[in-house]
């Protein structure tokens, strides 16, 4: 179940406007359920019935079909017609208010608004929400407001809209709605014991909304941040699979070959050599310069490693997608928060291979070290593995013979440093700790 909350009050107190406010502000959904007893007024009126003669209306109902549907705002249908505006007059307030009294007519609504509440978080607003549709609702509200105060502001509507109503006819008209809204046997207007007041009379829109959102963060703040916290649990890797020998062999072969060429076509210096852990399960921190920085790294590291790359390279030819898979590429959708990804590089790192990340993202054209995202320290803490830090360094752009010094930092273990959770103060210590390093190595701050 999603979170409900019931707004409920007497007419004019402002429900509707408020409740799509704080609607749109929050992500839930509004439902407005006095539109769907004017739907029935509509129809019954416009069929010649008085909305007070509840045989008739009882008897109309079976003819009477109600949808609800988001289309930018909520959208009423009665038999696939939207009458959104056309129930919006004094009459059918009117018709509505007597409709609302036949036991029938809340009944027949009754599992339509239980149903809705279901699926979504919603701010449902009416007169009997919080005691009867949803009595379960996480947050219960009544607003209300002095009935001048809401003939008032009923009145600069009506007007607005061109209709010829004089105040003095607006109140009449509040009081009797209060009156039959409060008095009716069934599902009486009142404040639910659990509910909330909120008196409107003397705060501005903005205010009252403000006012709604504060008791509904409130109210649920402490669930929605119990979910937020969810955290990812830790799970050590096992470094119990092994690269088997053949694989090894054909990998140094070919990792020799690549450093020759790479020595031949590059002035390339490495740094740092005695830190690379000679087994793989492990997780190369390194800053962004070129797409030749797997390389880069790789050419020390003993055992193949896997690296993300952004989902666009794999859809160019079918030749470079097989080229970057075979060299340990894997697809991330960046921007997305990419949970899949942090599953498929904790396989990785269990298949025994070593897992290069750049933290920042996104390559560094003047090699400056930008700021670094949270996913690095993430799965190095969930999978409790060593971190080496890597600095790349070069100016300008990359050709022949250019100067390229890797440096490879010492290995840092995440419960070394103290991280032994997935918490958010853990993440940001560890990758603290991780994009210092880096920065160190780039600008050459290396004992
Ligand atoms: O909120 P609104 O003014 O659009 O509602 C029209 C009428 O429908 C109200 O005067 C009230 O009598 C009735 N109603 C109700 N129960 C609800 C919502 C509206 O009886 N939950």
């Amino acid at each position: 179940m999603g979170i409900n909350v019931a707004l409920d009050g007497p007419s004019g107190a402002g429900k509707s406007t408020i409740a799509k406010m704080a609607a749109a502000k929050l992500g839930f959904v509004y439902v407005d359920t006095g539109a769907m007893y004017r739907t029935i007024a509509y129809s019954v009126i416009r069929d010649g019935i008085d909305p007070a003669d509840s045989e008739k209306v009882k008897a109309a109902l079976s003819g009477i079909k109600i949808e609800l549907k988001n289309e930018g705002t909520q959208q009423v249908f009665l038999n696939g017609e939207n009458v959104s505006d056309l129930i919006r007059t004094p009459e059918i307030s009117m018709g509505a208010s007597k409709v609302s009294a036949v036991p029938e007519v809340r009944a027949f609504l009754l599992d339509l608004q239980k149903d809705i509440a279901k699926a979504n978080d919603i701010i449902m607003d009416g007169r009997d929400i919080g005691t009867v549709v949803l009595p379960d609702a996480q947050v219960k509200i009544f607003l209300t407001a002095s009935a001048e105060e809401r003939a008032n502001r009923r009145f600069k509507e009506l007007q607005e809209k061109g209709d010829p109503s004089t105040y003095e006819e607006v109140l009449a008209d509040i009081n009797q709605r209060d009156y039959n809204d409060t008095h009716r046997e069934i599902a009486p207007l009142r404040q639910a014991e659990d509910a909330v007041l909120v008196d409107s009379s003397a705060l501005t829109l903005e205010e009252t909304a403000d006012e709604i959102i504060k008791v509904i963060k409130e109210k649920t703040g402490k669930k929605k941040e119990r979910r937020s916290r969810e955290l990812m649990p830790v799970r050590p890797i096992s470094k119990s699979r092994h690269y088997s020998r053949i694989k090894l062999v054909f990998y140094t072969i070919l990792r020799y070959i690549v450093m020759g060429l790479y020595h031949l076509y590059y002035n390339i210096h490495y740094e740092g050599v005695e830190n690379v852990p000679k087994d793989g399960g492990n997780v190369f921190a390194s800053n962004h310069r070129s797409y030749q920085d797997p390389v880069f790294i790789a050419i020390h590291t003993r055992v193949p490693l896997s690296y993300m790359a952004k989902e666009e390279l794999f859809e160019q030819n079918v030749l470079f997608k097989r080229l970057i898979i075979f060299f340990g590429a894997f697809p991330v959708t960046r921007g997305k928060g990419d949970t899949a990804v942090i599953d498929t590089s904790i396989e990785k790192l269990e298949m025994g291979r070593n897992l290069v990340i750049f933290p920042e993202g996104t390559r560094s054209k003047d090699g400056k070290v930008g700021p670094g995202k949270t996913g690095v320290a993430l799965i190095a803490a969930v999978a409790q593995t060593k971190i080496v830090p890597v600095g790349i360094i070069f100016e300008g752009r990359l050709g022949f013979r250019k100067k390229v010094t890797v440096r490879y930092g010492e290995p840092v273990l995440p419960a070394e440093i103290g991280v032994t959770g997935t918490d958010p103060k853990s993440l940001k210590k560890l990758k603290t700790k991780i994009m210092e390093d880096i920065t160190n190595l780039v600008e050459g701050n290396v004992n």
